[in-house]
C-alpha cells in the first residue's frame, strides 16, 4: 500500500474468504482503491459452492452465528443488509438424531432446553444451567475482550494467560462438557459446536464453548439461497463500491518497492 501523498492509496487483499471480503470491503469504503486477489475461480474460501447434477453444495460454513458483524459491515458502507440478503433465523437451531432412535432439539430458548433436559435427567437439567454459567463467562473473556485483539507478540498471550488459566482453557470441550453433564448424549450434544470451525471437540480447547453462549444471545441464522449466496452478495457490495475482484489469480510473491522514503507492496502481475 503506497505512503507517498502523490499516489493513490491502494491496497490489495488476498484471499476471498470471509476474511479477505470483510477487509477489502472495509478498505474499499474507506476511499481505500482495492484488488482483492483469488487463486481460486470462485470466490468464498471455505465457503466455496459445488454445482452437479442440478443440485448445489456448500462446500464448508453453514450456520451463521453473529449476524451482527455483517450488519455492521453493511453499514458501514452505508447500505442495509436487508436489501441484499435474508439472513433466516434457524428453530430449532440443531436437531440431534442417534442411530439409536433417540433425538434432541438444540433449542435458543433457555426454558425449553432445561426441561428437554430435565426430562431425561435433572442432575442434568442443573448441571446444564451451570455450564451454561461457564460459557457466559468463558464468551465475556474470548470473544468480548480478545477477539479482537492481535496477538502478535509472545507477551501478549502471556499477559492473558491467568485469565485462561482460571477459565481452564487447557481442557477440551467435550471434557469441560462431561464435568457438567453425565448423559453421553447429551454430552455430545454439547460439545460438537468446536466442529463448526473444524475443531476436534475431545481436543480443542473450551474457550469453543463460548459458542454456547454465542448462539443463544444472537441465535443461528442461514442466508436465503445458501452460505454461497452470501458471498456472492459480499462480492457484489464490493463491487458496487468500485473494488475490483481478480479470480484465478493466485499471488505467488509481494515486492517491497523503496520509493524517496516511502516502501511501497507490489503484486506482480501473472
Ligand atoms: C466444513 C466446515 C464447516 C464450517 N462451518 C462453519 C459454520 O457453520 N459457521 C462458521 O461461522 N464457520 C464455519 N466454518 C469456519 C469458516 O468456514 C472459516 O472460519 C472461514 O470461512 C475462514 O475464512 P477466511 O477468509 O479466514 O479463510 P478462507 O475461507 O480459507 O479463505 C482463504 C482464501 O485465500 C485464498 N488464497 C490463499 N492463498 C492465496 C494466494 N497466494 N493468492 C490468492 N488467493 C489465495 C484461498 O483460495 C481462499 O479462497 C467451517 C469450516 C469448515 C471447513
Amino acid at each position: 500500500m503506497p505512503e507517498s501523498k502523490t499516489l493513490p492509496k491502494r491496497a490489495a487483499v488476498i484471499g476471498s474468504g470471509f476474511g479477505g471480503l470483510g477487509a477489502a470491503i472495509r478498505l474499499q469504503s474507506a476511499g481505500i482503491q482495492t484488488v482483492l486477489y483469488e487463486a481460486r475461480d470462485l470466490p468464498g474460501g471455505r465457503a466455496y459452492v459445488y454445482h452437479d447434477d442440478g443440485y448445489t453444495f456448500d462446500a464448508g460454513p453453514t450456520v451463521i452465528t453473529a449476524p451482527h458483524t455483517l450488519t455492521d459491515l453493511f453499514e458501514l458502507t452505508g447500505k442495509k443488509l436487508e436489501d441484499y440478503i435474508e439472513l433466516m433465523e434457524v428453530q430449532p437451531m440443531y436437531r440431534l438424531i442417534w442411530s439409536d432412535g433417540d433425538r434432541f432439539d438444540y433449542v435458543r430458548d433457555e426454558a425449553t432446553m432445561v426441561k428437554q433436559i430435565a426430562e431425561r435427567s435433572q442432575s442434568d437439567a442443573d448441571g446444564y444451567q451451570r455450564f451454561f454459567e461457564y460459557a457466559k463467562k468463558v464468551f465475556a473473556k474470548g470473544y468480548t475482550e480478545l477477539a479482537d485483539r492481535p496477538f502478535g507478540r509472545f507477551s501478549d498471550m502471556v499477559a492473558v494467560s491467568p485469565s485462561l488459566i482460571k477459565l481452564r482453557a487447557d481442557r477440551s470441550v467435550y471434557k469441560t462438557v462431561a464435568k457438567y453433564v453425565k448423559d453421553d448424549h447429551l454430552r455430545q450434544a454439547l460439545s460438537f459446536h468446536s466442529l463448526l470451525v473444524g475443531g476436534n471437540p475431545f481436543q480443542t480447547s473450551s474457550i469453543y464453548t463460548l459458542i454456547h453462549y454465542l448462539e443463544r444471545e444472537w441465535g443461528v441464522y442461514f442466508p436465503a439461497g445458501g452460505t454461497h449466496a452470501l458471498v456472492r452478495t459480499l462480492v457484489k457490495l464490493f463491487e458496487e463500491l468500485g473494488g475490483e475482484l481478480r479470480l484465478s489469480t493466485p499471488v505467488k510473491s509481494v515486492e517491497l518497492v523503496q520509493n524517496g522514503k516511502a516502501t511501497t507492496h507490489r503484486i506482480p502481475d501473472g
